[in-house]
């Protein structure tokens, strides 16, 4: 919190590009200026348990870039300020606590962060519920989604989850942040694994939907 005070006061003197269209503009609501914000689409609600904050397009794309390989991770503050508002607007998405999609030690230990960790951590803290850091930890290192169809991409997700300590998400109702939703098949491994431990339900919500 005191590394984020400090980003704002520099902010606040020297501001950073508009992380959504990298240009020298004042950010007008969450990280986006105007000319961003308006060309930010909302996703359409997939089902009770599936919700995404907008639309993995322009400047919304260029943002979650910005965070994972750009490593500007004050970008997780808005965001999570972003899924906060939703929340708040979603009140009949009721849940005990917050789980990050987990990446892999080796993966995390290259980038030096879990971007959904940043965001579910200060969102944590935003609806005053618990956010659990390893409690979900990715055992298999596989590789990336990117390149895969629908089979190869629920093949490579299968069984790359464990949970640690069930006795954490036991009859818990659990919302789980993550950057991206593609394909759905990490979210369905991840929510599969998650009531096999015996979580009482799993509520996906991510920033975007590609
Ligand atoms: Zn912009």
């Amino acid at each position: 919190m005191k590394i984020q005070l400090i980003h704002d006061i520099i902010d606040l003197i020297f501001p950073e590009n508009c992380p959504g269209c990298n240009r020298y503009e004042v950010k007008v609501k969450y990280c986006f200026c105007r000319s961003c914000i308006i060309q930010v689409i909302p996703a359409p609600n997939q089902d009770e348990n599936i919700y995404s904050l907008a639309m993995y397009e322009g400047p919304v794309k260029n943002v979650l870039q910005h965070l994972k390989y750009g490593k500007r991770k004050w970008i997780s503050r808005p965001l999570a300020e972003w899924m906060n508002d939703f929340l708040n607007q979603h009140r009949e998405i009721e849940f005990d606590l917050i789980i990050p999609v987990p990446l892999h030690p080796l993966r995390e230990f290259r980038r030096s962060f879990n971007q959904s960790w940043l965001i579910a951590h200060l969102l944590g803290k935003l609806q005053r519920k618990p956010a659990i850091y390893d409690c979900l930890v990715k055992v298999k290192n596989n590789r990336s989604q990117t390149d895969l169809n629908n089979v190869e991409r629920k093949e490579n997700v299968r069984n790359v989850y464990k949970v640690m300590r069930d006795f954490l998400i036991k009859d818990k109702k659990i919302l789980v942040i993550d950057d991206v939703y593609t394909t759905g098949a990490t979210a369905n491994e991840v929510s599969r694994t998650l009531k096999n431990a015996g979580a009482s339900k799993v509520i996906i919500l991510t920033v975007a939907r590609a």
